[in-house]
């Protein structure tokens, strides 16, 4: 039998430490996103790693209280704000597989006729946009919100020059947009969704305010920073089982077998991870591997799951 090891914030904060040194080498392979300009000039030496707590405990390592974007990530409390507000309606427009694709990719969403594998890439991302659009004028500010509340106020918030970067050069997902939209699955004119879904992935946060703000994650929909519940427990178990089997996009197998946790990537370098029961793990290093997961980050995370065992698996 695995014994329980409880991990004080001190010993948290040593591992982070260690962590940080550990992961050094390992900077230099990857490649920032560039294909939106702006994510580009992001310094590729940056690396901040902290972890929130059922307690309420609070430890970071590196450059945890700058901004970065999470692009992908936000998809994740996109998702959850689906679930609250139309229940499993949104499952009859998105699936729950794996892609076993790019996040980007178009193919496989024509040849299944506009039906997105999952609400993580792209095509499903897109289609959760558009539901929520029909719900509230400005998803962007939904998103962000929603964030602020889970995790108790963040120091971050929308960057417009990121939303603007990408808007001009969102071909692939206008593309990806249009195909949905010939097979019924958009509500909206394809061009507004994209800039909508746009304006989401440029909010910005640290890895303090992200480890926070997945927090209820780990501790079925409670948020003990903002002292409400921000998700029903039945949409918890969802959540983490899809980010289990889609989160980390085609790499979610090789990620889910070094980590063993629920986790959510995004090309600005972030992830963040779940263990429940235990508490939240965002980390940041803009480099990123073929999937478009940050390489630092997932060395960062299989280390640190290795030495305190937290793990669903
Ligand atoms: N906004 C980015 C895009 O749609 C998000 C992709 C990502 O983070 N994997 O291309």
């Amino acid at each position: 039998m695995r014994e329980p090891r409880p991990f004080t914030a001190y010993r948290l904060k040593d591992l982070l430490s260690d962590i940080a040194e550990h992961v050094r080498p390992a900077f230099g392979k990857g490649k920032v996103a560039d294909y939106i300009p702006e994510l580009a000039k992001v310094d590729a030496s940056k690396f901040g790693m902290a972890v929130a707590t059922l307690d309420g405990a609070e430890v970071a390592v590196g450059d945890a209280d700058e901004p970065f974007s999470l692009q992908s990530i936000t998809k994740l409390f996109a998702l959850e704000l689906a679930l609250n507000r139309g229940g499993d309606e949104i499952w009859t427009r998105v699936g729950k597989e794996p892609s076993g694709t790019p996040f980007n990719h178009l193919a496989i969403l024509e040849a299944e006729r506009g039906a997105p594998r999952n609400p993580f890439v792209n095509a499903g991302a897109l289609t959760v946009t558009d539901y929520l659009m029909a719900r509230v004028p400005d998803v962007s500010t939904l998103v962000l919100e929603y964030i602020r509340t889970c995790a108790g106020g963040i120091t971050g918030g929308l960057d417009e020059t990121v939303a603007a970067s990408e808007m001009a050069t969102a071909y692939q997902n206008r593309a990806i947009a249009n195909i949905l939209r010939v097979h019924n699955n958009l509500t909206h004119a394809p061009d507004a969704v994209v800039d909508a879904y746009c304006r989401q992935c440029a909010i910005a946060a640290t890895v303090r305010d992200l480890a926070r703000a997945a927090l209820p994650l780990a501790m079925d929909g409670f948020s003990i920073h903002s002292g409400e519940t921000v998700l029903a427990q039945r949409n918890v178990r969802r959540v983490n089982a899809v980010m289990m089997t889609c989160g980390m996009y085609d790499s979610t197998g090789s990620f889910a077998y070094r980590v063993g946790l629920p986790a959510k990537s995004g090309v600005g370098g972030g992830i963040v991870a779940i263990a429940p029961g235990q508490g939240a793990i965002a980390v940041w290093s803009p480099e990123l591997d073929r999937a478009g997961n940050s390489l630092v980050g997932t060395i960062a995370l299989e280390i640190f799951a290795q030495n305190t065992r937290w793990s669903i698996l």
